[in-house]
C-alpha cells in the first residue's frame, strides 16, 4: 500500500479467523456483509474494502462456504489455511494477507460475539487520527461465571507480571495498516498478539461494547486450549516467574541456615531432635518446590526450543479473490507463506 494511507476514505479490511464455524458462518456473513454495503454506500470506507476470511485448517464445510461468499461478492476474500495453527496464528495470517492493500484492518471473531455495530465507531476513530483502536467489553455477562473469573484472573496476573495490555480486550481491535506492518515484525512463534500491540506506540484509542453469547456451535476454546494460551501469554512476555524461582531458592537457603544455627544451638545445650516427621516432610516440601521451579525453567527451555526451530507459523493451502497487489508487494516474513500456495 502507499506510504500515505487514505485516513478520509479508508480501504478496510476485516479479518475473521474460521475453525470449524460452519453453524455460525451463515448468519455472521450476512451480518458482515450488510455492515461492510452500509459502511461503503455511508461513503466511511473505500469501495475496495472487503471481508478476509482465515479458515484455520477447518474440518467441516467453513471453506466451502466462505468459497461460496467469495463467488456471491467481490468484497469477500478467503484464506485457507493447510492445517489448524490456532487462533493467534490465524490472526497473523490474515493481518498478513490484508496489509497488502488496505488502510485499515479490522480483526474479529467469526462467531460475533462482538459487537459488529463498534466497527464504524472504530472506523471513526480512525479517520480522527487513531492508529489502534481497541474494542472493549463493557460487561461479561454473557460468559459463564468460571470464564468470568479465570479471565479477570488471568488480566491481573499479566498486569502484576508487567505485561502491557488492554483490560477486558481481546482480539477484536482495528489497526492502520502502518502498525500492523510494524506488528508483523514480530517475528517469534510463542505470540500473544494483545500484549504486543500496546508497545508499539501507535495512538491508541477504545471503543466500548458489550459482548453476546455465541449463537450457534460451541466454543473453539476449551479449558486446555484457555489454559495454554494463557500460559503462553504469561511466559512469553516476561521472565519475572525464572526470577521468582532464585527468589524461593534464596528463601530456602535463608531457612535452611536457620534450622542449621537451631540444631546446632540443640545439641549444645543438650537437646536432640529426635523425630524424622519434619525430615520426612521437608524432603516432599523440598522436592515439590524443586519440581515446580524446574517446571517453569522447562517452560522457557521449551520456548527458546520452538523460537529456534523458527518454523513458518502457519502454510497457505488455497485463497481466493484476493488482490493482484499481494503479489507485488514482498512478503513481510517468511517466504513460505507464499511459496507453499498450491
Ligand atoms: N479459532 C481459530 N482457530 C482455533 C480456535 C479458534 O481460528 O484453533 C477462531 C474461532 O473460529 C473464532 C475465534 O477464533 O472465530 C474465537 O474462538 P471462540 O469464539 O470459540 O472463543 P471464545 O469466544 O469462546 O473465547
Ligand atoms: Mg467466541
Amino acid at each position: 500500500m502507499s506510504a500515505s494511507p487514505n485516513i478520509c476514505k479508508p480501504t478496510l479490511a476485516i479479518v475473521i479467523p474460521s475453525f470449524n464455524e460452519e453453524e455460525v458462518l451463515p448468519s455472521s456473513n450476512a451480518s458482515l456483509t450488510g455492515l461492510l454495503c452500509k459502511m461503503i454506500t455511508d461513503n466511511e470506507i473505500s469501495e475496495d474494502s472487503y471481508l478476509l476470511y482465515v479458515d484455520d485448517g477447518s474440518r467441516d464445510r467453513t471453506w466451502e462456504l466462505i468459497r461460496g461468499y467469495a463467488a456471491e461478492s467481490r468484497h469477500v476474500r478467503g484464506l485457507r489455511l493447510a492445517a489448524n495453527v490456532g487462533h493467534q496464528n490465524a490472526l497473523i495470517a490474515g493481518l498478513s494477507e490484508a496489509s497488502a492493500d488496505t488502510d485499515a484492518i479490522v480483526t474479529i471473531d467469526a462467531d460475533l460475539q462482538d459487537d459488529i455495530e463498534a466497527i464504524p465507531k472504530m472506523v471513526k476513530d480512525f479517520r480522527n487520527g487513531s492508529e489502534i483502536v481497541y474494542g472493549v467489553r463493557e460487561n461479561r455477562d454473557s460468559d459463564t461465571r468460571f470464564k468470568r473469573i479465570t479471565a479477570q484472573s488471568f488480566y491481573k496476573l499479566m498486569h502484576h507480571l508487567g505485561v502491557k495490555s488492554v483490560y477486558n480486550h481481546a482480539d477484536f481491535r482495528l489497526m492502520s495498516t502502518a502498525a500492523v506492518r510494524d506488528f508483523l515484525l514480530y517475528d517469534e512463534r510463542n505470540i500473544f498478539i494483545r500484549g504486543i500491540i500496546p508497545g508499539l506506540g501507535r495512538t491508541q484509542s477504545e471503543v466500548r461494547y458489550s459482548r453476546k453469547p455465541r449463537t450457534a456451535g460451541k466454543t473453539k476454546y476449551p479449558l486446555k486450549k484457555m489454559l495454554n494460551f494463557a500460559v503462553d501469554g504469561i511466559t512469553s512476555f516476561s521472565v519475572r516467574p525464572v526470577r521468582m524461582v532464585f527468589f524461593l531458592g534464596m528463601a530456602f537457603l535463608l531457612v535452611a541456615l536457620g534450622i542449621f544455627i537451631y540444631v546446632i544451638i540443640r545439641h549444645f545445650t543438650g537437646h536432640t531432635n529426635a523425630g524424622w516427621t519434619s525430615l520426612i516432610l521437608s524432603i516432599w516440601f523440598c522436592t515439590g518446590v524443586l519440581l515446580i521451579s524446574l517446571g517453569i525453567i522447562g517452560e522457557y527451555v521449551g520456548k527458546i526450543y520452538t523460537e529456534v526451530k523458527h518454523r513458518p507459523r502457519y502454510a497457505v493451502r488455497d485463497s481466493i479473490n484476493h488482490s493482484n497487489k499481494h503479489n507485488d508487494t514482498p512478503p513481510l516474513r517468511s517466504e513460505y507463506e507464499t511459496t507453499r500456495k498450491h
